[in-house]
């Protein structure tokens, strides 16, 4: 095994790219960025352990795609343009080879060149860990113009909700991964595009960076719809702040929203596995979408369709925000209503604890 030195040197130091004069990126006990003027830093920090949030034996190329899009993700549903990142490993010796590394650096580079930015690695740590123990911290950094930061906080009552992409694909790639039988029957083809949201999942980048000024809130749907919903709706609810919300708005207690379930997005994988289950669970509650939740109001909608359809992203308007503490689930046959409000026990979404 080389040296964490080596190692720096051969599989990052490449990825650390052209900075501004006078800026330093990796070789030094920290880094140095000059922050463009009129601009705000927006910092993102994700873990992805072994085991948790990916499976076991998931290649270094896709942990590392994996874990720069959970980031890059964040910084989208804040609005942020994506300005560079640090990496903290920590691998268990029986992985630390050379070629692990490289392959780690290659998934990083792959997601950049697919979402073609060109943001620098501009420092980190790497230490070993317990086997079985792979874990990847990523803290990505994006820039704000002064004051344009997007919220979970500004959502209205009547606002649109609306989502981009499918929901559940992530969570229908972890029943693939895990080979429930649910899943026995469905085309390979459909497999595969559920595994490939689950490991290499892409990030609504360029659509994040142009949501200011046009929607009153955003989160990235990483636990789930309902629970990341759950959070625009209490944030909203009782925010005393001042962001893009007028005096009557602040005053606003108890939101709700009503979602058709008709409308809620899903791929073709996900309809073969609902016809089969009659579960929405995967797109309502099923973590790592990574896709966005937006609220927009009536005025707005047509301005990030239009947005939407320059960056060939698909949006779904699925429900409106409502004046109730409640989120009601209105299906074909029936209409079910849950009280967010005391939702400790409703499990919605992924939790940890
Ligand atoms: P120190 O002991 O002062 O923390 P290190 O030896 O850990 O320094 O790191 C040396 C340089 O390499 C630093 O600039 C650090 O940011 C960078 N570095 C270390 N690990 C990584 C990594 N996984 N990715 C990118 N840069 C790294
Ligand atoms: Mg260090």
């Amino acid at each position: 095994m080389s040296s964490e030195f080596n190692i720096i040197q051969n599989c990052f130091v490449g990825l650390c790219r052209e900075l501004p004069a006078g800026d330093l990126g990796i070789g030094d006990d920290a880094a140095v960025l000059s922050v463009p003027v009129e601009h705000q830093v927006v910092v993102a920090t994700d873990t992805l352990v072994q085991g948790i949030h990916f499976p076991e034996k998931t290649p270094a190329q896709q942990v590392a795609w994996k874990a720069l899009a959970v980031n890059l993700s964040d910084l989208a549903a804040m609005g942020a343009k994506p300005w560079c990142y640090s990496l903290s490993l920590s691998v268990p010796k029986s992985l630390a080879k050379q070629q692990w590394f490289a392959d780690f650096s290659i998934g990083l580079a792959d997601l950049c060149a697919h979402l073609n930015l060109k943001i620098p690695l501009v420092g980190g740590d790497t230490t070993s860990a317990k086997e079985g123990a792979l874990s990847v911290t990523i803290s990505a950094q994006g820039l704000v113009k002064q004051g344009k930061a997007v919220y979970r906080r500004g959502a209205c009552v009547n606002d649109w909700i609306v989502v981009t992409g499918n929901l559940g694909e992530g969570a229908l790639g972890l029943q693939v991964d895990l080979d429930k039988p649910e899943v026995c029957s469905m085309p390979k083809a459909l497999k595969l595009h559920a595994l490939k949201a689950l490991n290499t999942p892409v990030p609504q980048t360029a659509v994040g960076q142009m949501l200011s000024g046009i929607v009153n809130s955003a989160i990235d749907i990483s636990d789930g719809l309902l629970q990341d919903l759950t959070h625009i709706l209490r944030q909203s609810s009782f925010s005393s702040h001042s962001v893009a919300i007028s005096a009557e708005n602040q005053m606003q207690k108890g939101l709700g929203a009503k979602i058709n379930l008709q409308e809620v997005p899903v791929s073709e994988g996900m309809k073969a596995y609902f016809s089969q289950t009659k579960d929405w669970g995967l797109a309502l509650s099923g973590g790592d979408d990574y896709q966005l939740c937006l609220t927009v109001s009536e005025t707005n909608w047509q301005a990030l369709q239009e947005l939407a359809k320059a960056l060939n992203v698909k949006v779904t308007r699925i429900g409106r925000i409502i004046d109730r503490p409640v989120i009601e689930l209105v299906g074909q046959n029936k209409t079910e209503s849950l009280d967010w409000q005391n939702a400790e026990n409703l499990t919605f979404g992924f939790q940890h604890f």
